[in-house]
Parts: structure tokens; sequence; C-alpha cells
């Protein structure tokens, strides 16, 4: 299955909101996030897909459980990924 060039871009655009939100470097500005979070944003939007914020926020963490700050960007990645879907 190949995909369109469009989706290739919006799934890029989405990578790299995903990467800014769990990067924090949003809130200052910044357009651009470090390596390592745009490393782990693809696995974090394919949890993203399957809708499921315990594993997201522990994704995000590194860690089982939860934490309020991570649980937050949990929910913001997966209101990006609704909106970047339609
Ligand atoms: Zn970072
Ligand atoms: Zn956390």
């Amino acid at each position: 299955m190949s995909h369109s060039l469009a989706f290739v871009r919006a799934t890029r655009a989405l990578e790299q909101r995903i990467a800014l939100i769990t990067c924090d470097r949003s809130r200052q500005g910044k357009t651009q996030a470090c390596d390592r979070h745009r490393h782990k944003a693809r696995a974090l939007l394919n949890i993203a897909s399957q809708g499921a914020i315990d594993a997201l926020t522990a994704a995000i963490c590194g860690h089982p459980g939860r934490c309020q700050p991570c649980g937050a960007k949990a929910i913001e990645i997966v209101r990006a990924y609704n909106e970047g879907a339609e």
C-alpha cells in the first residue's frame, strides 16, 4: 500500500506537532523539537491513532503510571491527531 503525498505531508506535520508538544518548546516560542522528541514522535503518533491516552501518557513519561503534565500532553496529542486526521 502506498500513501499519497498529501498523506505523508500531513503525517510529517502531525509528527512535528507531537514532537513540539512533548518537547515543551512550543511554550517557549520555538518551532523545532529536539532530536530525542522528534524520534519519539512517530511512536507516539501510532499510539495516538488508537486513542490510548494511558499508553500515551506512559510513553511520554517513560515509565508506567500517570503524572499530571504527561497526561495533559497525551490529551493534547490525541486532540492534535483528531484534528489532523479530519
Ligand atoms: Zn525535546
Ligand atoms: Zn510524566
